[in-house]
């Protein structure tokens, strides 16, 4: 039996996983963490078209009961002024809306249930090369030991050491001149309906929250950075560093909760720096391939970075499962994928930079904003929100 070694087991890798079970090549995840347990307090929205792609490997059920429905987002200026409403996409079929989750969660029920299917996942197994022979690859890990397959497919994000190893010259993630930090309060009563994220172009910082059915609210801010900040600046904030400079970005100047919600939120505060991947040249040789963020990141304003993610990690088993050889199925998928992608990378660019506008800049954005919204509104987005898998049609079909 044809084996894949998948290296990471964030949103990506699990479910490709189980696409490559129901394509009839054994999967075996490798995970960098030592646990499962990450990313605990971050929460993430699941657009239409990813649980979609989970439906597609009859996996839609694991996430019914993490989320919660978030069909839309109400924009606000810092002053209070509506801007306008926008729909988070067309909901599936069946009527199952965008989600939004507990990243942590979604990452556990995802494992899980590959792993009830067959596939196997190490923690604590930090690739750190990979070398292939003819038809077979061997993987190495920081702690002395390898592994050896028939494919190797990087779902090891944004930082992606497979990356690295197929093309010693890919580009680096680039960065995106907005910081990111949220979780979730207790105890903050918010006018706004259960599920619809109230994002708000704040005078100095975008900032966001929604109200989550438990009676929580679940917040964001992107206080805006242009030079990018060190991992270790960073790590030196304290949770009165973050508390202190988010009330004065907010406080003063907007209208809203969220001097409430940051004096509520509880610590650890942690912040990131922003990072998109534009254009990665290469995304597979020999039999080493790429998949979700270790190939186009977004930054998280497009809302589809975890959706894109599931996409490719059903669609690549799909061409291992009907193409002749292992080279045609990395180059078909390719070529499906890659227009669609970047041209969402390049959404959540534009988005992103909007956030982090001047005083002129933020001006004009705020005038012209409700006539974009009522554009947008008008604007046929299925491409990007209605983006359908059908696992049983033959991946090789001309389009
Ligand atoms: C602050 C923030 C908010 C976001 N919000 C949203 C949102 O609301 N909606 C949305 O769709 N997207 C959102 N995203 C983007 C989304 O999280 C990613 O697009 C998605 O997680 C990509 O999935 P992935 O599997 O490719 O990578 P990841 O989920 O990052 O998983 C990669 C995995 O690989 C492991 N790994 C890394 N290196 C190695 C190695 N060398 N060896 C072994 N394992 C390794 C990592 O530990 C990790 O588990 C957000 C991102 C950020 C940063």
């Amino acid at each position: 039996m044809t084996t894949a070694l998948v290296i990471g087991a964030g949103i990506a890798g699990p479910v490709a996983a189980m696409a490559l079970q129901k394509a009839g090549i054994h999967a075996r995840m490798f995970e960098g963490h030592p646990t499962g347990a990450d990313e605990v307090g971050s929460w993430l929205t699941l657009q239409a078209n990813g649980i979609d792609a989970l439906a597609a490997v009859d996996a839609q059920h694991v996430v019914t009961g993490v989320g919660f429905p978030q069909p839309s987002m109400r924009f606000f200026s810092g002053t209070g002024k509506a801007l306008g409403r926008m729909s988070n996409g067309v909901p599936l079929a069946d009527g199952t809306p965008t989600q939004m989750m507990p990243r942590a969660e979604l990452y556990r029920v995802l494992r899980d249930e590959a792993v009830a299917r067959g596939a196997s996942i190490s923690y604590g197994r930090q690739l750190v090369d990979a070398t292939t022979t003819g038809t077979r690859v061997t993987a190495a890990f920081a702690d002395g030991g390898t592994a050896e397959g028939d494919l190797l497919i990087g779902c090891d994000g944004i930082r992606s050491r497979v990356r690295q190893i197929i093309d010693p010259a890919a580009p680096a993630a680039r960065y995106v001149p907005v910081l990111n930090i949220g979780g979730v309060v207790s105890g903050v009563p918010v006018n706004a309906p259960v599920g619809e994220f109230q994002m708000v172009f704040g005078k100095r910082c975008f900032w966001a929250y929604v109200a989550v059915p438990d009676g929580r609210v679940a917040w964001f801010a992107n206080p805006p950075r242009a030079d990018e900040p060190t991992g270790a600046e960073l790590a030196a904030m304290t949770d009165a560093d973050w508390r202190t400079w988010l009330l004065d970005l907010t406080a003063a100047d907007d209208r809203g909760p969220f001097p409430e919600i940051i004096r509520a939120a509880p610590g650890p505060l942690v912040g990131w720096a922003t990072y998109d991947m534009p254009t990665v040249p290469t995304w597979h040789r020999d039999n080493m391939v790429i998949i979700g963020d270790a190939a186009h990141a977004t930054s998280p304003a497009a809302g589809q970075g975890a959706a894109m993610a599931l996409e490719d990690a059903v669609l690549l088993p799909r061409f291992l499962r009907d193409a002749p050889d292992v080279a045609t199925a990395f180059r078909l998928f390719e070529e499906l994928r890659r227009d669609r992608v970047e041209k969402i990378v390049q959404y959540g660019a534009r988005s992103s930079h909007s956030k982090a506008a001047g005083p002129v800049g933020r001006i004009i954005r705020d005038a012209a904003m409700p006539l974009f919204m009522r554009m947008a509104a008008k604007q046929n987005t299925r491409w990007l929100h209605s983006h359908h898998i059908d696992w049983d049609e033959p991946a090789l079909i001309r389009r």
